[in-house]
C-alpha cells in the first residue's frame, strides 16, 4: 500500500491523519521542522527559492526516509510562485532518486472535477459519497477544534501568572484533540480543552497590549518557521489576533467566499486594488480593519523574497501613518534567529506601551 504524506502547518496535521487514514490510506506524519528539515531544505531547494518551499522540501526528504512515497499537497492560483511548488518539489526529489506520486488539490471552487478526482484517488476503501462527506465534515470538526483551542491560548497565555502554564495545557489539550476519533467524541474534547484553559490562572489586572499578526500563509500557520513568535509575544504581555487559520483560509478558498474575505478585499482596496498573488492584499486590509479595532500594533510575517509581501510592505508604511498605528515587518529565511527576533519583538512592545500611555495621559489631560 502507498504510504502518504502531506505539508506541516501548525497543528492541522491530526487533522489530515485522520482524515487520509478514515478513508482507508497508510500516513506518514510529517515531522516538526526542525534545524535538520531547514539544513536538508536549503541544500537541495533553489537559493532564490521561497522559504516554505525550502522548509517543505526538508519535510519530505525527512518523510521519504520514513517510507512516504506520494504527497498530498495545494496547488495554486494568481500571480506568485505557490503554484509551481508541487511540480518543482516532484522534480527535485526525482532527481536525488525519489519517484514520488504527487495528489495536488487545485482550488475547489475553480476546477471541481480535480477535486473529485483526488478525493477519489484517496478514497481507499472505496466509501460511499455520503460516508466521505460524513467524514470530511468530521474532519472539519477537528479543525474547528484546533483552531479554536488556538485562538483561546493566545488570549490566556499574556495573562497568566506563572510563564509557561498556558503552553503545558494547550500542549495536552491538543492531545486530547488528537485522540478524538468521532464528532461526540471531537466535541467533548473541545470543551474539555477550553475549559482547561480557561481555568488557567490569570492576572485580570495585568495591561494587556493586542498585537494583529498579518502575512504569508506558511510563516503564519507554521510556528516553526516563526521561530514561536506568538508565544514569545505571549510572554511579552500580548495578546496576538492572527488573521488567517486554516478553517478561515479553507472557508474562503472553497465553494464561496466569505464576508469576511470580502470586507478584507474591500478595505485594502483604496491601497491595493489589484490582486498581487499570496496574501498581500490580505495584509493591508487586515492590517486596516485591525487598526479600526483599536489594536496596539501590527505584526508582518513572511517569507524572504516573497512578493506579494513585499508590494504590502511598501503600502504598509502609509497605512501605519494614515491609522496611526505601529506595524513591525520580519522577512525569515534560515538566517534568522530566535534571540534576533526577541530583542525586536521586546522593543517594539515598549514602543507600543509607550504609545499606548501617551494616548491614555493627553485623553485623560484633555477629557
Ligand atoms: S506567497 Fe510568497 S512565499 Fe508563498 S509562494 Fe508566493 S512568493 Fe513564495
Amino acid at each position: 500500500m502507498s504510504k502518504l504524506t502531506f505539508p506541516r502547518m501548525g497543528e492541522s496535521w491530526r487533522t489530515f491523519k485522520m482524515l487520509l487514514e478514515d478513508l482507508g490510506n497508510e500516513v506518514v506524519v510529517p515531522p516538526r521542522p526542525s534545524k535538520r528539515t531547514l539544513d536538508l531544505g536549503v541544500r537541495y531547494s533553489p537559493e532564490f527559492a521561497c522559504f516554505p518551499l525550502k522548509i517543505l522540501m526538508g519535510t519530505y526528504l525527512e518523510t521519504v526516509e520514513k517510507g512516504a512515497d506520494t504527497i498530498v499537497t495545494s496547488g495554486g492560483m494568481g500571480p506568485c510562485r505557490a503554484g509551481e511548488y508541487a511540480m518543482l518539489h516532484q522534480k527535485i526529489l526525482k532527481d536525488l532518486g525519489h519517484d514520488m506520486k504527487m495528489v495536488v488539490f487545485e482550488h475547489p471552487r475553480r476546477q471541481p472535477l480535480n477535486f473529485i478526482r483526488n478525493v477519489w484517488i484517496l478514497n481507499k476503501d472505496r466509501h460511499s459519497i455520503k460516508v466521505v462527506i460524513a467524514l470530511i465534515k468530521k474532519a472539519w470538526r477537528k479543525l474547528q477544534a484546533l483552531d479554536n483551542a488556538e485562538k483561546l491560548s493566545h488570549i490566556v497565555r499574556p495573562r497568566e501568572i506563572a510563564r509557561g502554564t498556558t503552553s503545558k495545557v494547550y500542549r495536552k489539550a491538543l492531545e486530547w484533540i488528537d485522540q478524538a476519533n468521532t464528532t461526540d467524541q471531537i466535541i467533548e474534547a473541545e470543551t474539555a480543552a477550553l475549559e482547561a484553559l480557561h481555568v488557567v490562572p490569570q492576572d485580570s489586572d495585568r495591561d494587556v497590549l493586542k498585537v494583529g499578526i498579518v502575512g504569508e500563509i506558511y510563516v503564519l500557520l507554521e510556528p516553526a518557521s516563526n521561530l514561536e513568535m506568538e508565544e514569545t509575544l505571549g510572554y511579552l504581555g500580548v495578546e496576538v489576533e492572527r488573521s488567517m487559520f486554516l478553517t478561515g483560509w479553507t472557508r474562503d478558498n472553497t465553494w464561496t467566499e466569505t464576508t469576511e474575505g470580502m470586507t478584507v478585499k474591500d478595505a485594502a482596496s483604496p491601497y491595493l486594488p489589484e490582486l498581487v498573488g499570496g496574501h498581500g492584499r490580505d495584509s493591508i486590509g487586515n492590517t486596516i480593519l485591525c487598526a479600526k479595532r483599536g489594536f496596539d500594533g501590527m505584526i508582518q510575517i513572511a517569507p524572504f523574497t516573497c512578493i506579494p509581501e513585499i508590494v504590502a510592505r511598501t503600502i504598509l508604511p502609509r497605512v501605519s501613518r494614515d491609522y496611526d498605528i505601529p506595524v513591525l515587518t520580519f522577512f525569515l529565511d534560515e538566517q534568522t534567529g530566535k534571540a534576533g527576533m526577541s530583542t525586536r519583538l521586546e522593543a517594539f512592545t515598549d514602543l507600543m506601551r509607550r504609545k499606548k500611555r501617551f494616548k491614555h495621559e493627553l485623553g485623560s489631560l484633555t477629557g
